[in-house]
C-alpha cells in the first residue's frame, strides 16, 4: 500500500442526504470526518412525514429548509382519505447547506478502497488518496461495498425499480394547494379505480398520481409506479400523466422529474470493511422507495456508535463491525424481512385490488400505518400493522394476500 496524502477518523464517500447527514452527526460528536464527493446539487423532490424528521439532527430548524409543508395528506384508493398527519418537502439547497455547513469536503470521486489492519485508503480520481480509520459508502449505489447478496424476496427481484414521470408546472386543477396528494389510484376515465389505466389496456399495471403545490407557486404533477420488475417504462408513465391531465405539458413545463429508484436488492453483506449508509446500505423502504427520512433518523444512532467505538480504541474490522451493527441492528433486519414480505404480497395483487389495499392500509390507526412506513419501526409493530390490515380486509383481498409466496399468512399468525 502506498502512503496516503491525508488521513481522518472517518471518510464518508457521497454527499447525498445520507452522506451529509451522517457526516454532520459525526462532526457534532467531535469525530474528524471528511466527505468525498463531486460537486452535485440534489435534483430530486424529497418528501417525508413531518413527525418522522422533526427531531432529526438537521443543522438548522426543519421549517427553515422546506419547499412546502402540509397538515393534510390525501390518499385515494377507491375512496378518499384525508390524513391529518403533517408532510414536508425539503428545499434541497437549504438542506444541503445546513447539513454540510461544518463538514470538510473533498471534491473528488472515490475509485476504490484498500485496507490494512488499522486503516482504509481511498483512491481518488484526482490521483490523490485519503486514509481513514473507517470508510463509509454513502454513494447511493454502494459501489465500494464488496458484495450485494441475492434479493431478499427472491432473486427475480434483482433489477426492479420504482419509476415516475413528473412535471413542474405553474398550477394544475388536479392539485389542491392545501393538501399533499401522496397517491391517487383512480383515473378519471375509468369506471372504477385501476379498472382501466390511461395509455394501456384495461387491468394493466396500475400507477398512481402524486401532486403538490409548493410555496414558490410551482406545482409538481407526477405519475408513479410502485416497485416493478422490470421497472415500469417511463415513457408509458409520461403518456399516462398526459392522459390524466388532458394534455402532455412536457414542452411548457418548468422542469421534468424522471424518477428511477433501484429497489428489490437484499441488504449488503454486513461484514465488509467499508460500511454502507443510506441507499447504499439498503435504506430504501421496500414498498415506498423512500429513504431520506430513514437516513436522517439513523444518522445520530450510527454516529454515536462510531464515536463510542473510536473512543474505546476499536480499529479495523472491529470498528467496521460496530458501525454495521448500528447501521443494521438485528431487530431492524427483522423489520426489513416483514417489509419485504409485505411487498411480495402487494406486487402480486391484481391491479384492480391495489386501491382496496391502500383503502384498508390508510384506514388502520395512524400509528400502525405510520410505523409500517418507517424502516426503523420494531419488527413486532410492523407485523401488527400487517396483521391489522389482513384482519380488516374483505375475503377476496385476504385470499389474494394469503396466497403470496413465502407463507405470509403462516408467518403473520405465528407468535
Ligand atoms: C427523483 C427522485 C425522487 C425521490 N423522492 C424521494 C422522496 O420524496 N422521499 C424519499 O425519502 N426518497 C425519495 N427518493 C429516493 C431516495 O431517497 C433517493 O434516492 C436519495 O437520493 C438517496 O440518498 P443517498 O444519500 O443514500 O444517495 P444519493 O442521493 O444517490 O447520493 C449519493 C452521493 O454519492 C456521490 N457519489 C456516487 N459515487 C461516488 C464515488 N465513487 N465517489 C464519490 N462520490 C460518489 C454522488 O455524487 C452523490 O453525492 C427519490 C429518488 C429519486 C431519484
Amino acid at each position: 500500500m502506498t502512503m496516503a496524502d491525508d488521513h481522518v477518523d472517518v471518510a464518508v464517500v457521497g454527499a447525498g442526504p445520507a452522506g451529509l447527514s451522517l457526516a454532520h452527526s459525526l462532526q457534532s460528536r467531535g469525530v474528524a470526518v471528511r466527505v468525498v464527493a463531486p460537486e452535485s446539487p440534489w435534483h430530486a423532490t424529497y418528501g417525508a412525514w413531518r413527525s418522522d424528521v422533526d427531531g432529526c439532527e438537521l443543522g438548522a430548524p426543519l421549517d427553515s429548509m422546506l419547499r412546502g409543508a402540509w397538515d393534510t395528506v390525501r390518499v385515494v384508493g377507491h375512496g378518499e382519505h384525508l390524513l391529518r398527519r403533517g408532510y414536508v418537502v425539503f428545499d434541497n439547497e437549504r438542506m444541503q447547506r445546513a447539513l454540510g455547513a461544518e463538514v470538510e469536503m473533498v471534491r473528488d470521486t472515490a475509485l476504490g478502497a484498500e485496507h490494512d489492519i488499522e486503516h482504509t485508503t481511498l483512491r481518488l480520481a484526482s490521483g490523490s488518496s485519503l486514509q481513514a480509520r473507517l470508510a463509509i459508502d454513502a454513494t447511493g449505489s454502494g459501489v465500494l461495498l464488496a458484495h450485494r447478496a441475492v434479493a431478499g424476496i427472491g432473486a427475480e427481484n434483482v433489477g426492479g425499480a420504482q419509476t415516475a414521470y413528473g412535471l413542474v408546472v405553474g398550477s394544475s386543477p388536479h392539485v389542491q394547494p392545501e393538501v399533499f396528494t401522496l397517491m391517487d389510484w383512480r383515473h378519471p376515465d375509468a369506471e372504477s379505480s385501476n379498472a382501466g389505466v390511461p395509455g394501456s389496456k384495461s387491468g394493466a399495471h396500475a400507477t398512481f398520481f402524486y401532486g403538490a403545490c409548493f410555496t414558490d407557486g410551482s406545482t409538481l404533477v407526477e405519475e408513479t409506479s410502485l416497485y416493478a420488475r422490470p421497472p415500469h417504462d417511463i415513457d408509458d408513465l409520461r403518456r399516462r400523466l398526459a392522459a390524466r391531465l388532458g394534455s402532455d405539458f412536457t414542452d411548457t413545463a418548468r422542469a421534468v422529474e424522471r424518477v428511477h429508484i433501484p429497489m428489490g436488492r437484499s441488504l449488503p453483506a454486513r461484514t465488509t470493511r467499508v460500511v454502507g449508509f443510506g441507499a447504499a446500505a439498503g435504506y430504501v423502504h421496500p414498498v415506498t422507495g423512500y429513504s431520506v427520512a430513514g437516513s436522517l433518523r439513523a444518522a445520530p444512532r450510527v454516529a454515536s456508535a462510531i464515536a463510542a467505538a473510536l473512543q474505546c480504541g476499536q480499529r479495523g474490522a472491529d470498528l467496521s463491525q460496530s458501525a454495521w451493527q448500528a447501521v443494521w441492528p438485528d431487530s431492524l433486519v427483522r423489520t426489513r424481512a416483514w417489509h419485504e414480505a409485505g411487498l411480495a404480497a402487494l406486487v402480486r395483487l391484481p391491479s384492480a385490488m391495489i386501491g382496496d389495499f391502500f383503502d384498508e392500509f390508510f384506514s388502520l390507526p395512524t400509528e400502525m400505518w405510520a410505523g409500517y412506513l418507517r424502516i426503523d419501526t420494531p419488527p413486532e409493530q410492523v407485523r401488527a400493522a400487517m396483521l391489522g390490515l389482513f384482519t380488516r380486509a374483505d375475503w377476496s383481498l385476504r385470499l389474494k394476500l394469503a396466497s403470496a409466496p413465502g407463507g405470509l399468512l403462516r408467518a403473520l399468525a405465528a407468535r
